[in-house]
């Protein structure tokens, strides 16, 4: 029965399905179109499938026996388009690559798990559990409480295993960082720029507590590697001639196993209070703006094994363990559900290129026969 299903895996089927899900835009909002159509194509397969409140695409099917559930999860929006394309960014074959934004990150894994779910469910195949895929909105929209994977959560999801579609290369990447985005607000005394002992000059306040956010020791993990830190937007002044009044950072934080946001804002209140010391009218505060975390699998865990013995099956080596040093779904779903869960997609996130995302046809042909497998094997 494998056999004969992973012969339906052909070249041409993932092709076309590819062009199909590429040739509709999905940007963050707008993912609508992309749910209908992956619905009504897995209900044609015989899922249950529909499309919920907050716009996520949930397709399931139960067997009634017991047995495990394995869901796939990947999410449906894409970046914008953007003016970099010379290439269709709504689908373009050369050779084995093809084109198309949001192809890479990560429409291909999600085209890879709803044809191995469609395959499974057409075929009529008799397994035991439980199976399914979560087409969620929203997972690039920087908003915690909006994520389609949230939502499921706080909808009562629930799974034995999570398999999420990101661009992991074939590796299974068994854990992500958590991001945080601290919103640092300083006000000063603005006076004009001749009499600057006069005042308080905010940027240069600012520039303080940025030499001091500088010495905070990014964390470091045997998984994750090390997390980060980036100043990524700063704006104040008006004016050169006058002491700016009021000057913003947005800085963003990559964390590992063990670090979160509540430590971070301690670390910068500490510095906001001794720059505060130096000056009694400097005023500056502090948001958490985006707060999330960590999340990592230990290996040894059954959806990693699973993943191991489907992949050697399939391409006649286990695949290798990574983790991502970005943040995604996979924290919530790990530390919000409890759920192990791993990414394993084709693509190339050091491949990336905003202007002509790309991935190798034959990889989701691979990734669909592991797909396939890793659920024959669990609930078989
Ligand atoms: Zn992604």
């Amino acid at each position: 029965m494998k056999k004969d299903i992973l012969e339906q895996v052909t070249y041409d089927y993932v092709k076309a399905a590819l062009e199909d899900v590429i040739a509709i835009p999905s940007e963050s909002l707008q993912e609508k179109k992309l749910a209908e159509y992956i619905c009504g194509r897995l209900k044609d397969a015989g899922m249950d499938a529909s499309v919920d409140p907050h716009g996520n695409m949930v397709a399931k099917k139960k067997s009634g026996r017991t047995g495990k559930t394995i869901y796939f999860n990947s999410h449906m929006d894409t970046v914008e388009v953007g003016n970099l394309w010379t290439k269709n960014p709504y689908g373009e074959v050369d050779g084995d690559r093809f084109y198309g934004v949001g192809v890479c990150d990560c429409q291909a894994s999600l085209t890879g798990m709803m044809l191995a779910v469609e395959l499974l469910s057409k075929n009529g195949v008799e397994l035991s559990g439980e199976y399914g895929l979560c087409a969620v909105a929203r997972e690039q929209w920087p908003c915690v409480a909006t994520k389609g994977t949230v939502n499921l959560i706080d909808d009562g999801f629930q799974a034995d295993m999570v398999v999420i579609g990101e661009p992991t290369n074939l590796t299974i990447c068994r854990g992500c960082e958590g991001m945080l985005e601290v919103i640092i607000e300083v006000t000063g005394v603005p006076v004009h720029a001749c009499n600057p002992e006069l005042g308080v000059n905010a940027i240069e306040v600012m520039y303080e507590i940025m030499s001091e956010i500088k010495k905070i020791p990014v964390g470091t993990s045997e998984i994750l590697n090390k997390g980060a830190i980036n100043f990524g937007v700063i704006e104040g002044g008006s004016r050169s001639c006058v002491l700016p009044e009021k000057c913003t950072l947005k800085v963003s934080r990559f964390i590992v196993e063990g670090e979160n946001g509540a430590q971070f804002m301690k670390q910068i209140e500490a510095i906001l209070e001794e720059v505060k010391k130096k000056d009694e009218r400097i005023q500056a505060t502090a948001i958490l703006g985006y707060d999330t975390l960590a999340g990592v699998v230990q290996d040894g865990a059954e959806v990693i094994e699973m993943l191991k013995e489907a992949s050697r099956e399939v391409t006649g080596k286990a695949a290798p363990l990574t983790a991502m040093r970005a943040h995604m779904d996979a924290d919530f779903l790990i530390n919000k559900a409890g759920i192990p869960t791993v990414a394993f997609g084709p693509g190339d996130l050091d491949a990336y290129n905003a202007g002509a995302e790309w991935v190798n046809i034959s990889d989701v042909v691979t990734a669909v026969k592991v797909y396939i497998t890793a659920v024959m094997n669990l609930l078989g």
